[in-house]
């Protein structure tokens, strides 16, 4: 079964195994420095205690590299979340065995163990799957909270999903995925991106993604003088990473193709030497003198970033404006996080601290209750940024679930294209098509082209769907096919209620919901059709048609179930006809079928819950339509038949 968030589970009695990020910081004493991993915690664990689970978290710790070192034992952990708590956190003595299973098998609801430091095992970090399976017979529950290391594919964090039926993010994952993903993915504009610290390297990829999507880029710290480099300004004896400065040409020409403003510091605060205890002075970009260092942005810089950011909407900043960690070359930097935290409190900016140095800047300046979302991740904030697919993520979506809500470029061959013919044409899709982690592709062929396709298909990433079902599984039903059969021919998706099914085959709500249950009931994945008819749109009446539509598919269905839906609203009046709804009218439309499910399902799940648009969707309209936040694909009939046309639109998806 399936689930997303903690909320949508039962938890009294259960016992809960927790995956956290309690890696914090200690200092010489073993004293902890920094308990922001252990208080973004607090939510999810006080959320099982009052629920009356039985909790069992569980963390690694440094890296102790497979061995037991007792100086990075979990014990200064549980002592704090004690304290926090005001009750006993036991710390197992363990994280597997038969002393720390019975350790939970005495528990009551409401107590709470916390595993001892998961990579005292080399297991954990191989992401074995014995070791995954042992920690997994603790808990009845899996929930996911651990941000920080959703970017490794360790045990306890990715592979142990597949042992529970019920898996779930804590809020610490959801408040990540929502912030950084919703940025990423559907932010409110204009978006912009600072990015600063010392180096280019290693920050490539994200500052590539950042620029497809931002409308401005800030640039400061060290970075800086690359990209100064890279204009034919002359830096001094900065630092410059000059194998990067290539790069940052590339940087700057894919800026002004995408149309994204790069702002460049104006002028640099300089050191005659590299340390906090030197002489200081500010030079303008174009006048730095050749003997001094620069050590980060200037005065006017920061006016100059303060006016550019005063009308952003969202805001991601990954890197320190200048070196902080020196006193004497702190201000800039606090002064930048000083304007984003005004901004975010009076001016409405939705901003991101992303990254292990910019969250300890803000920390140090004191102001980082003021933003609106510091990212417990270094690395995986990074990976998730640039639109990596993250293990500890993904294991929730093997469940069944897409926070993420990934494209789906789904082509409807209807009646088109006999067995050869299907076969060739799978054959030329397979080489045209991208491989894109953002992106799914599917064919529905005409039935009897399905199991040689999908044999065509199988080891590609391009799923096979039917275009109908019948929802009985066997018997006298002369011309009909069950989903157990589709599934046997390698079927994943069933397109239900198309509008030609409805208007020339006597398909109804009814029989819809039939269908979409014996659909879910074997594990595929319908993809539900709704949309009014021209008539219905002209006498205004066509968001009562597709409510009716909805409700009556999703008669009876559970929550559990509806999880695994994809719908796909389709005009009828649109379909093979060349017109097509304009993105305005589709936007409105699907804004208001998550509207429809909101209501029904929560909005959680509405918002998890993919929306396709059909109806002469082709090359030149996919980028408008496709770009909408709540047009999360594309049902495509004629285009989808032109290899080209079909994978052009693939490519369109994934740039966006
Ligand atoms: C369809 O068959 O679902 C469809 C949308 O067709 P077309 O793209 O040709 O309008």
């Amino acid at each position: 079964m399936n689930t997303l968030t903690i909320d949508s589970l039962e938890l009294k009695g259960k016992k809960v195994l927790v995956r956290c990020d309690f890696n914090v910081p200690l200092d010489e004493n073993l004293k902890i420095r920094d308990d922001k991993r252990i208080v973004d915690a607090l939510p999810t664990i006080k959320k099982i205690i009052y629920d009356g689970g039985k909790l069992i978290l569980m963390s690694h710790f440094g890296r102790p590299k497979g061995k037991v070192v007792p100086e990075m034992s979990l014990k200064p952990v549980a002592d704090r979340l004690s304290e926090l708590l005001g009750k006993k956190v036991i710390l197992a003595p363990d994280c597997i065995g038969d002393e720390v299973k019975d350790l939970v098998s005495k528990m009551n609801d409401g107590d709470v163990v916390l595993l001892e430091n998961l990579r005292f095992h080399e297991e954990e970090e191989a992401g074995n799957e014995e070791f995954a399976a042992k920690l997994a017979e603790l808990g009845e529950i899996y929930i996911s909270d651990a941000f920080g290391v959703c970017h490794r594919a360790h045990a306890s964090v990715s592979i142990i999903a597949k042992y529970f039926d019920k898996v779930a993010s804590g809020y610490l994952l959801k408040n990540e995925i929502e912030y950084i993903g919703g940025a990423m993915k559907n932010p409110q504009r204009p978006l912009a991106a600072i990015l600063a610290g010392n180096k280019i390297s290693g920050k490539i990829d994200v500052i590539m993604k950042l620029i497809d999507i931002s409308d401005k880029i800030f640039i400061g710290g060290g970075i800086a003088n690359t990209m100064l480099l890279a204009k034919g300004i002359e830096v001094g004896k900065s630092l410059v990473e000059a194998d990067k400065v290539d790069i940052a040409r590339e940087i700057l020409k894919k800026a002004e193709i995408k149309g994204t403003k790069i702002l460049l510091p104006l002028d640099m605060l300089c050191g005659k030497e590299f340390k906090n205890e030197t002489e200081l002075k500010y030079f303008d970009t174009d006048k730095q003198e050749k003997d001094w260092i620069a050590m980060g942005i200037g005065e006017k810089t920061v006016l100059n970033y303060k006016e550019e950011l005063a009308d952003c909407k969202t805001l991601i900043w990954n890197g320190p404006m200048s070196v902080f960690e020196f006193e004497n070359f702190a201000k800039e930097t606090f002064e930048i996080a000083e304007i984003i935290a005004d901004y975010t409190q009076n001016n409405g900016l939705i901003s991101i601290i992303g990254g292990g140095d910019t969250a300890a800047a803000v920390k140090i300046a004191g102001l980082d209750d003021k933003y609106s979302h510091v990212s417990t991740g270094g690395g995986a904030a990074m990976e998730y940024m640039e639109g990596k697919k993250l293990p500890g993520i993904a294991c929730l979506s093997t469940k069944g679930f897409d926070p993420n809500r990934r494209f789906l470029i789904a082509g409807n061959w209807k009646m088109n294209k006999t067995p050869r013919e299907s076969i060739k044409f799978a054959k030329d899709l397979e080489k045209v098509m991208i491989n894109d982690d953002n992106v799914e592709i599917m064919v529905a062929p005409v039935f009897n082209s399905i199991y040689p396709v999908y044999s065509e298909l199988k080891k590609t990433h391009i799923d096979i769907g039917s275009q109908d079902v019948f929802w009985e599984n066997s018997g006298a039903y002369t011309g009909e096919v069950s989903v157990k059969m589709l599934k046997l021919s390698g079927v994943k998706y069933c397109i239900i209620g198309h509008s030609e099914r409805r208007q020339y085959f006597g398909e109804t709500d009814e029989t819809v919901n039939k269908k979409i249950k014996a659909v879910l009931k074997e594990g595929l994945v319908p993809v539900i059709c709704v949309g009014e008819m021209l008539e219905q749109r002209e006498k205004g009446i066509e968001k009562q048609i597709v409510k009716d539509q909805i409700e009556g598919a999703f008669a009876g269905i559970e929550l559990n179930d509806y999880l695994n839906v994809v719908i796909a609203y389709e005009p009828v009046w649109a379909i093979g006809t060349g017109k097509t709804a304009t993105p305005e009218q589709a936007q409105e439309m699907h804004a208001f079928i998550r509207s429809i499910l909101k209501d029904i399902y929560g909005n959680e799940f509405s918002q998890a819950t993919r929306i396709l648009y059909g109806g002469s969707l082709n090359v030149q309209n996919a980028k408008d339509l496709l770009s909408r936040p709540d047009i999360d694909g594309g049902l495509i009939g004629g285009a989808s038949l032109k290899k080209d046309d079909f994978s052009k639109i693939v490519e369109i998806a994934k740039e966006i």
